[in-house]
């Protein structure tokens, strides 16, 4: 059987003339997990269009395309090129199972949730001409699966190629966050076992990882004893986790020991009312400067993620931020306009109250204003986000920020770390272009070297 698996792009992704890093990342691990159900006669063709051209010109037997909110209308315009060509269409993915009446037209069969249950379902009755509309499964786990397809995967074209995902969802329910709606009509938070994930890392070459996973720390004891297996593997490693579990116990200490070198952490909002209107009681009187603290002694870069707009901010907002962010020797932020997504609360409180000004989905891209705002208008909301991304990122700020830190070392590699990462551009745009980037991966791992 002939597969294709695509991953379709924006078009800001796919100019010949620029290409931010920002798209040339990570390769599609989720294709590549369900490719490993596939059997080892069939023909696979795995496509990520952030990093290269699709080819019109076949017909496979089966097309499995990913869908996101962004690429959406671009996921379906391909699903109806290859349904006319004859070929049978599937469509999973985030916007698939928030939009299932959307998609549904576009495809032969689509798939709702997590797909490791559903996917391999779907492979009997396909070979058994006799497939299903809608697959769902309710009983979900990802332990015991067959090793991910990496070889179809084309290491060159990323800067990160060992990306791992080991757990599944997360514990909490932010009301403005997808996991809720993805996941929802069975577990939606669970892990890999220990040695599966310990035996994947392993077979990874190089020394730097980043984990994919939306909260790392949040299985204490899953965590715990992936980091102590960890121990010796000489490896350094990126991921996810709230201030809560950084502040408490000694995960922290333990990941640092394995190799973290730099945590995402979703500060979210320094404003409590913003906390709770999001459903973020893990955030709400939690100490701030003692997460970030602990996190600048043990050496960790900290990557914040900031939401703006929500109805709590005022015109404030955008300079506090800012100057709090590198007063407290931030590394890199990442700045987003609140976003409703379809099918979570927060998509269903501003649908009520019919505040949402666009159903674009090709706007909810966390820069583009897209339902009504409170207290601050559209207009100034998206002045004050591109505000906070200049102001964050100008090399006053870098240094100032950097000059926060306690040793020399610590500094330099916060000022090689953001600078590296948005003040050279164009060097990206050029090692991209010439598939170079993995002679800038030795960079990022001398950036992440321990500290102390
Ligand atoms: S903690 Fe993060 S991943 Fe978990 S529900 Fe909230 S926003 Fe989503």
């Amino acid at each position: 059987m002939k597969v294709k698996m695509i991953l379709p792009a924006l078009t800001e992704a796919k100019s010949p003339f620029w290409r931010p890093i920002k798209y040339s990342l990570f390769p599609p691990l989720g294709l590549a997990t369900l490719a490993s159900f596939l059997w080892s006669s069939d023909e696979i063709v795995l496509v990520d269009e952030h990093v290269e051209e699709l080819n019109y010109d076949d017909k496979p037997d089966l097309v499995v395309i990913q869908v996101y909110i962004t690429n959406a209308f671009r996921a379906y315009k391909i699903a109806d090129f290859y349904r006319s060509k004859g070929c049978y269409v599937i469509l999973g993915g985030l916007h698939v199972t928030s939009l299932p009446n959307e998609a549904s037209p576009h495809a032969d069969s689509i798939f709702l949730g997590p797909a490791e249950q559903s996917f391999p379902e779907f492979l009997k009755d396909f070979r058994n001409k006799k497939p299903k509309k809608i697959y769902f499964s309710k009983e979900r786990t990802i332990q015991g699966l067959l090793p991910i397809r990496r070889d179809l995967i084309k290491r060159h074209k990323y800067f990160v190629p060992n990306s791992i995902s080991v757990t599944r969802g997360c514990p909490h329910s932010c009301d403005f966050c997808y996991k809720d709606a993805f996941f929802k009509g069975g577990k939606s938070f669970y892990t890999q076992r220990v040695d599966e994930a310990l035996n994947e890392i392993e077979k990874l070459p190089g020394k730097h990882l980043y984990f994919l996973d939306d909260h790392l720390f949040a299985n204490k004891r899953f965590a715990s004893e992936l980091f102590e297996g960890m121990n010796g593997m000489n490896r350094v490693f990126q991921g996810a986790a709230t201030v809560e579990t950084v502040i408490n116990g000694d995960l922290l200490e333990k990941a640092t020991k394995a190799g973290l070198r730099s945590l995402f952490v979703g500060f979210e909002t320094l404003n409590n009312g913003n906390l709770k209107q999001s459903n973020k009681f893990h955030n709400i009187g939690k100490d701030y400067d003692l997460a970030i603290k602990r996190l600048h002694d043990n050496g960790v870069m900290i990557n914040a993620s900031f939401v703006f707009g929500l109805d709590s901010d005022n015109q404030d907002v955008f300079k506090r931020t800012v100057d709090w962010a590198v007063s407290k020797g931030i590394t890199t932020a990442t700045f987003h306009i609140a976003t409703p997504y379809p099918e979570t609360k927060f998509y269903e409180q501003m649908e009520k109250a019919g505040r949402i000004l666009t159903k674009n989905w090709d706007l909810y891209d966390t820069r583009h204003v897209v339902f009504k705002t409170k207290n601050i208008s559209p207009k100034d909301l998206k002045l004050g986000y591109d505000y906070a991304y200049k102001e964050f990122y100008k090399y006053k700020s870098i240094y100032k920020a950097a000059m926060q830190h306690k040793t020399l070392k610590h500094k330099i590699k916060h000022l090689s770390y953001t600078a590296g990462w948005k003040k050279f551009e164009p060097l990206w745009n050029f090692i991209i272009k010439t598939e170079g980037l993995k002679y800038a991966r030795p960079f990022l791992e001398a950036v992440l070297s321990k500290i102390k």
